[in-house]
């Protein structure tokens, strides 16, 4: 199947930056913006027309920091993070279940793990809830599997010949946790198709019309598995994708190259000396840097490389988790801009408020300030490692409000307006300018069912009416306008 061709389709009556204007568009361009007319003409046969009653219409969302795959991939796990299964027992059930409906040969896969649910958990915790099939569980952090016994033997994870990150016990066996190793156990584990095609339509419901993919990937198959999928039409997104300092550069050509990411792991903390060259070589090759550091400690590691490299415009620090006032100003500095998640707050506030040590806690998933020091901040979902819809996190940046009620970080609360354009930068410049409504632009638009002043006050997925991409308009559910 090819990408459908784009006819020519007139939106008409909607709100363009606080005027009543129509949108023509062909080709997959806007080619008209004009003031909307009571005695309109009768459109060309051809030509779609979709009434937008007033709603604001919007340039379509870029999600800043996605990982495409994995949130595919989670379609098919079991959800056992704290809100899903609540404590222990709930843990040991839902991973029971997958066990009882799983053909035999499948691997149960669940995501979203965190001690709060039963503990820091092993290899024997997994095995005395389903032994008798591989379990692997993927904590909510992204960075650690930890896998039964069953699976350890199928992945031939044995204290000989262990890679770096398999952690072992005292006793020299396995623990079954393995730290940064997604690429070593995608070499090992049976493939299963993943449904690109249903993560397309999602994020489209969502308003969403372009995504970076920030996966640290260095295999060629994994951008080919995303390149396909755009050039079939399965991801009608624009796709920016990241990839590894190891990635081949010629790979998946039909994807637009974004920064080189980095990762400053916090289980296994690089040494400044191999961060630098990391940072020189991509700025060699012309790429610029995305880093990840979610710690105090990792972000200062990054500063120090970025002081000895210096910075290329469009480097960006991903998260940005934990930012103090001296950090900021370096950031300033050096121009850095900043990809943050604000929905993290609202999932996981009261966690932090918990666990984040107090002198880290006033300096969390810092916004306001980090504007209000001159950096640029784009915004991100980071699904599927938080929610993958946009709204939940403009609406978390204007709140800061955590599941039980608290507000974490009030001075970092945005306006609505704000907050969404943390999702309207270009592409390739999170936290540019937002981008505008105008002749020439791709038609890559977001249109909501009421005027953008109404729209800030109940920020939702709910007020996406249609989309349009490349210009297709589609509705959400799935279901093509016209
Ligand atoms: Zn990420």
């Amino acid at each position: 199947m090819k990408r459908p061709v784009a006819a020519a389709l007139v939106i008409v009556g909607a709100e363009v930056e606080g005027r009543i204007v129509d949108v023509r568009i062909e080709a997959g361009r806007v080619v008209e913006v004009a003031a909307g007319s009571e005695s309109r003409s009768a459109p060309a046969a051809g030509v779609e027309v979709f009434e937008a009653a007033g709603g604001a219409l919007l340039p379509g969302l870029h999600d800043h920091h996605i990982h495409l795959l994995a949130l595919a991939a989670a379609a098919r796990s079991v959800p056992v993070g704290p809100t899903d299964v609540g404590g222990a027992e709930g843990f040991a059930r839902a991973l029971q279940e997958a066990d009882a409906e799983l053909e035999p040969s499948r691997w149960v896969r669940a995501v979203g793990y965190h001690e709060s649910v039963a503990g820091p958990l092993d290899r024997h915790d997994l095995d005395a809830i389903v032994p008798g099939r591989p379990v692997r569980v993927q904590h909510r952090g992204g960075a650690m599997w930890v896998v039964n016994s069953p699976a350890a033997k199928a992945i031939g994870l044995s204290a000989e010949g262990l890679p770096s990150g398999a952690e072992l016990a005292a006793d020299g066996t396995p623990t079954g946790r393995l730290y940064g190793l997604d690429a070593w156990l995608g070499e090992r584990i049976p493939h299963e198709p993943l449904d690109l095609k249903a993560v397309g339509r999602t994020l489209l419901d969502f308003g969403v019309t372009g995504v970076t993919d920030a996966t640290p990937t260095e295999r060629s198959e994994d951008l080919g598995l995303l390149a396909g999928a755009v050039a079939e039409g399965a991801l009608p997104q624009e796709v920016v994708v990241t990839g590894g300092p190891g990635l081949d550069p010629e790979a998946g050509a039909a994807l637009e190259r974004g920064p080189v990411k980095l990762v400053v792991a916090d289980h296994r903390l690089p040494d400044v000396d191999g961060l630098v060259t990391a940072i020189a070589g991509a700025h060699r090759a012309g790429r610029t840097v995305a880093v990840h550091c979610v710690t105090r400690v990792g972000l200062l590691l990054a500063l120090a490389a970025w002081d000895e490299t210096g910075a290329r415009a469009g480097d960006r620090i991903e998260h940005g988790a934990v930012v103090h006032p001296a950090e900021a100003a370096r950031i300033t500095a050096h121009g850095l801009t900043v990809v943050t998640q604000p929905a993290f707050v609202a999932e996981r506030g009261d966690d932090y408020l918990a666990d984040v040590n107090p002198y880290d806690r006033p300096h969390l998933w810092r916004c306001a300030s980090l504007l209000r020091a001159g950096i640029p901040v784009g915004g991100s979902t980071d699904a599927p490692f938080g929610p993958a819809d946009p709204w939940q996190a403009i609406a978390a940046a204007t709140t800061r409000r955590t599941p039980a009620g608290y507000v974490l970080g009030e001075d970092e609360r945005l306006d609505p307006r704000r907050a969404l354009d943390l999702f309207l930068g270009p592409p390739g410049s999170p936290g540019g300018s937002p981008r505008r409504i105008a002749v020439g632009i791709s038609a890559d638009l977001c249109l909501l069912a009421a005027p953008l002043n109404h729209a800030l006050q109940a920020l939702s997925a709910d007020l996406v009416v249609a989309t349009v991409r490349a210009g297709i308009l589609t509705t959400p559910a799935g279901g093509r306008a016209s």
